[in-house]
Parts: C-alpha cells; sequence; structure tokens
C-alpha cells in the first residue's frame, strides 16, 4: 500500500520507502561488520517489526537465524500501558547465543527495557539492539540502542509494519496518522 492509496488518513510522512530502504543497506553493513564470524541470532517482536526484520535480514550478506516473539503493550490505542505481557515465546534456547532484538519503534523504553532484562537472564552471550524508529521520550529512559535507523519526532506513526487497530501495516513509508482516524 502506497500513501496515495489512502491520502486522508495520514497526516504527513516522515520516512519515506527510499530512505528506508537506504538506511537499512548501511545498518545491514554494519551488523555483518560487528558480527563476522560469530553466529547471530535475530529477535524481531512482533507484529509491528515483521516487515523490518524481513528487510533486514535479506540486507544482510552473513549466516543468520531468526525467532519472534510477541509481547503485548498497547492494546488497540495510542498510549503505552507499561505493561508487558508474552503473547508467544521464542522457539529457539538462547542460551551462549549472540542475539539482536529488531524492534519497529522505540517510544517510552518500556518494553525493550523489559524484553532486554528478560533475555539477558537466559544467559545469552551479547544482546543488543537494532530499532527502526526512535521517539524522543525513549531519552529518558536506559535504552541501549546500536543500531538505530530514524529519530522521529512525538506523534503517532503507522506503516511499514506498525499499526493503528491493525491497519497500515502494509504502508510501504512511514507517516503520521491523521488525528481525525482515532478521535
Ligand atoms: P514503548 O514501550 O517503547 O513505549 O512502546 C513500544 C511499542 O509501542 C512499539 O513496539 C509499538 O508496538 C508501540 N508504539 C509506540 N509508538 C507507536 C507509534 O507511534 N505507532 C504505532 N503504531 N505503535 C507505536
Amino acid at each position: 500500500m502506497r500513501e496515495s492509496d489512502v491520502p486522508d488518513d495520514l497526516a504527513e510522512t516522515l520516512v519515506t520507502e527510499e530512505q528506508i530502504t537506504a538506511k537499512i543497506a548501511e545498518l545491514a553493513a554494519a551488523i555483518d561488520a560487528d558480527y563476522a564470524g560469530k553466529d547471530l541470532l535475530l529477535v524481531a517482536v512482533l507484529k509491528g517489526a515483521f516487515v523490518y526484520m524481513s528487510d533486514l535480514v535479506r540486507a544482510l550478506s552473513g549466516q543468520v537465524t531468526v525467532d519472534f516473539m510477541a509481547v503485548s503493550s498497547y492494546g488497540a490505542g495510542t498510549r503505552s500501558s507499561g505493561v508487558v505481557k508474552i503473547n508467544k515465546d521464542l522457539d529457539t534456547d538462547i542460551t551462549g547465543r549472540h542475539v539482536l532484538i529488531v524492534e519497529d519503534i522505540i517510544d517510552s523504553g518500556l518494553t525493550l527495557s523489559w524484553l532486554l532484562e528478560n533475555l539477558r537472564s537466559r544467559g545469552v552471550a551479547s544482546i543488543e539492539v537494532a530499532a527502526l524508529l526512535r521517539k524522543p521520550d525513549a531519552a529518558k529512559v536506559q535504552v541501549p540502542v546500536k543500531y538505530l535507523g530514524f529519530d522521529i519526532p512525538n506523534a503517532f506513526v503507522v506503516g511499514y509494519g506498525l499499526d493503528y487497530a491493525e491497519k497500515y501495516r502494509n504502508l510501504r513509508s512511514i507517516a503520521v496518522l491523521a488525528p481525525h482516524v482515532y478521535a
């Protein structure tokens, strides 16, 4: 889906399809270099990160494996509840593994801090974060993001995996949702 398919629902483009593609190439090169000779497991947080995960793995040259977790902290609204619940855990035993968490967006950072602690406690060899988007509030908590796509303003965004009430995940770019949609 392109922005022209849902023009009335979007207020502003924040990141174009071309910008995402270029950034992923850059980040993938850094990840390939950092994990050369290592056995890397990418863990994506569903559902939002599924699009980013799929583009990122294909941009990597090294051998990697993937796994998925589903956690919920948002429900159908636009505000973080701070409550994290595991809806689907990993299939992989990550003891001794080099893990890279692939996240769509960091807002308050609550979800990610919780996830980092949870996975670290399973005895990983290393754990880092690749987040496509980060909002200003993320600066308030300690969220170490090794591979960051874009810092964006504090607005509710959709597209490239990110939804509002399960819609707009298939939008190719990242855009601010028009307020009338959730008013
Ligand atoms: P945090 O715990 O960092 O506040 O929230 C992280 C999660 O909230 C993200 O994984 C995402 O699911 C959701 N989220 C935060 N900001 C946005 C946003 O602007 N748009 C959408 N669609 N989801 C968001």
